[in-house]
């Protein structure tokens, strides 16, 4: 199999209702140019996209993936997906995966400067070792999120809730936790609540049961997240959306940062403090992420 493959898709109507979507997408050669110059993702990050766990060529949980992109779409005034266009260019990018853990991306956005239409495209390449980040965990500095917990609620136009491509703010988060000499960052609002890492969720244990901001605070809400807490719950666990302070994270059982690629990540120290972790529970869990779902 191919190490990396792409796909352009001309975006179908959301109410095209045909069965095949074939001759929309165009393989494209990955070593080639493939974009305008007057793109808008690329000039301004102006589109919304995904980023799905692959593992032997099974695309994991693509439902929520496409539904999530279909939310990101609503928020940010976007023609809407055709979903039925976007889980068969799924199907085909990961029928082209390299053997073992991959990531497909799915890219829409709002299209050439002054053009017609969106423009989309869906890749696959290789995914990062991440075994021995899952084994022996991540140390996460907290950083000032710079707005109130309200704020997403009181300004949609921050786009909180959508996965857009404006990562810039994400990326630098995360040059800011290695500069602190941390893996890895996890946000807090002005008024002391933890939120979600730049390119992922935070789950905690406290007293037994499992917990994670609510995706109302301003967040994007996880599709590893939503598994995790399904899994947890078919197994007799308690599951919540709560409202945490940086002091529920300290003072945690044990906390994971979870998201599609890396999958769940324990978190074995907070600012400096070392945190307890659960190695048998943080196993069992990349297991169950790990299986076709
Ligand atoms: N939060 C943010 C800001 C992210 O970028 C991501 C994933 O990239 C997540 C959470 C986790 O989402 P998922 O579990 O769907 O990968």
């Amino acid at each position: 199999m191919a190490q990396r493959f792409a796909l352009m898709i001309a975006p179908a109507d959301a109410a095209d209702d045909r069965a095949d979507f074939r001759d929309t997408f165009t393989p494209m050669d990955v070593t080639a140019p493939a974009l305008s110059v007057g793109e808008l993702s690329t000039q301004r990050g102006d589109g919304v996209f995904e980023s799905i766990g692959v593992v032997d060529g099974h695309a994991n949980e693509v439902e929520a993936h496409v539904q999530r992109l279909a939310h990101s779409a609503r928020l940010c005034d976007l023609p809407a997906p055709n979903l039925a266009q976007w889980r068969q260019a799924i199907e085909v990018v990961a029928a082209q995966a390299p053997a073992g853990e991959a990531v497909v991306k799915l890219i829409l956005s709002r299209g050439v400067e002054h053009g017609p239409a969106p423009t989309a495209w869906a890749t696959v390449a290789a995914a990062p070792d991440f075994r021995a980040v899952r084994r022996n965990g991540i140390t996460v500095v907290t950083l000032d999120r710079g707005y109130d917990l309200g704020a997403g609620e009181r300004a949609p136009w921050l786009l909180l809730g959508a996965k857009t491509l404006s990562y810039a703010v994400n990326m630098a988060a995360l040059r800011e936790a290695r500069r602190r000499g941390a893996d890895d960052a996890i946000f807090v609002t002005r008024d002391g609540y933890v939120l979600e890492a730049p390119t992922a969720s935070l789950i905690i244990r406290a007293g037994g049961d499992f917990l994670t901001p609510a995706p109302a605070g301003g967040i994007l809400h996880g599709t590893t997240q939503l598994s995790v807490f399904e899994y947890l719950e078919s197994h007799g666990r308690t599951t919540r959306y709560e409202t945490l302070t940086a002091s529920d994270l300290t003072k945690a059982d044990a906390a994971w940062l979870v998201s599609s690629i890396r999958l769940a990540a324990p978190i074995t120290a907070v600012d400096g403090a070392p945190l307890a972790s659960d190695p048998d529970l943080t196993a069992e869990l990349n297991t169950f992420l790990l299986s076709p779902r």
